[in-house]
């Protein structure tokens, strides 16, 4: 059971962040913004994957003002992604529900102020998304491209925001490494309250993010720590939403879909398992419902299994007992066994 630790609230148009509210998942668009057809048609992909909130990269004006399409056509909460110039967080906070500022490239004082006035006419929250790619100079200097420099950001910046009577926050600080990331969400948690969005960024390809981002997240979930978060992935969109979700799932924070147990293999395997489990995964990606289902090779452990699973295979040679609620139900041929295996998991989605 995992104690996760209480932050402030706040909304990103009409999802919760922080507080008691589920931990959201996030993603972004890589279109360029002002394409507004294809920049929609992403965010509808994403939300079909099951994202809670997308970002936008706005890089001109154009972009800026895109966002107001864009923002008409959608359902998902929409944060405008900016750096180095703060007029454009002025025009996208018009049209959006949350703004992300790199506080270290955004340029003076002044001009953060400036975007934190148009937020707070609005309402809107500011992620300080604080990277140790980028971070200020002198934060830089003193500490280098460390955990504790982006700590020092982060507070700075807080500080900052809050003087100016604003705390409508959530907070990243990430790195490209995983021990970096983790120690500076770490390090800056008992500091304040607001909540933070977790993230490794710049992961890389689909196995390289996945490992990093199971490893860093899933650390700090199980500490407690985190509000909402983003899986960066070289790759497809769905993958970045679909690794998330997993990794919520896999922590224990989302009890959602299918937890499936499958055996390794070994010698003692007279079935071919491997493209079994392979199916039995894609066609029940669409259930949503908490269930542990288990596809053990041989007797060893499958009767195990099956008493803590919803629904079970034990494979044998040539043929397979299924079990539901640890009881056998089939005493089936291997090429039936599939589709008798998902035809009793899909009957608990009916229930
Ligand atoms: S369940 Fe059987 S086949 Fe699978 S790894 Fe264990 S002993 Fe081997």
């Amino acid at each position: 059971m995992i104690n996760r630790i209480k932050t402030k609230k706040i909304y990103v148009g009409d999802v919760a962040v922080g507080g008691d509210s589920p931990i959201s998942t996030q993603s972004m668009t890589y279109t360029n913004t002002r394409d507004v057809d294809a920049t929609v048609g992403q965010i509808k992909r994403l939300h079909f994957a099951g994202c809670d909130i997308v970002r936008c990269a706005v890089v001109d004006v154009e972009d800026a003002y895109a966002l107001k399409s864009i923002k008409e056509q959608i359902e998902l909460p929409l944060v405008a992604d900016i750096h180095f110039n703060h007029k454009l967080a002025i025009i996208a906070s018009e049209f959006v529900d949350c703004i992300r500022i790199n506080p270290g490239n955004i340029g003076s004082k002044e001009k953060v102020a400036e975007v934190v006035k148009a937020c707070q006419s609005r309402n809107l929250p500011i992620r300080i998304g604080v990277n140790a790619g980028s971070l200020e100079k002198e934060f830089l200097n003193k500490y280098g491209q460390t955990a504790k420099g982006m700590v020092a950001s982060a507070e700075y910046n807080i500080k900052y925001l809050e003087d100016l009577g604003f705390d409508n926050i959530k907070i990243s600080l990430k790195a490209s490494d995983v021990p970096r990331t983790v120690d500076a969400y770490r390090m800056l948690r008992p500091k304040n309250n607001y909540p933070f969005h977790l993230g490794v960024t710049e992961a890389g390809t689909l196995f390289h993010a996945t490992v990093k981002s199971s490893i860093g997240l899933g650390t700090l979930l199980l500490e407690g720590i985190g509000d909402t978060m983003r899986v960066s992935i070289t790759g497809e969109l769905e993958e970045e939403i679909n690794v998330a979700r997993a990794i919520l799932k896999d922590s224990g924070v989302l009890p959602d879909g299918l937890n499936i147990i499958s055996c390794p293999t070994c010698g003692r395997i007279e079935a071919d398992l491997v493209s079994a489990v392979a199916e039995i995964e894609k066609r029940t990606a669409h259930i949503k419902i908490p269930l542990n289902v288990s596809v053990m090779g041989c007797v060893v452990n499958a009767i195990g299994e099956a008493a803590h699973s919803d629904v079970a295979i034990a494979y044998g040679k040539g043929k397979g007992l299924i079990m539901v609620k640890g009881d056998v139900v089939a005493n089936l041929n291997e090429d039936e066994l599939v589709d008798r295996f998902v035809s009793e998991i899909e009957k608990f989605s009916l229930e």
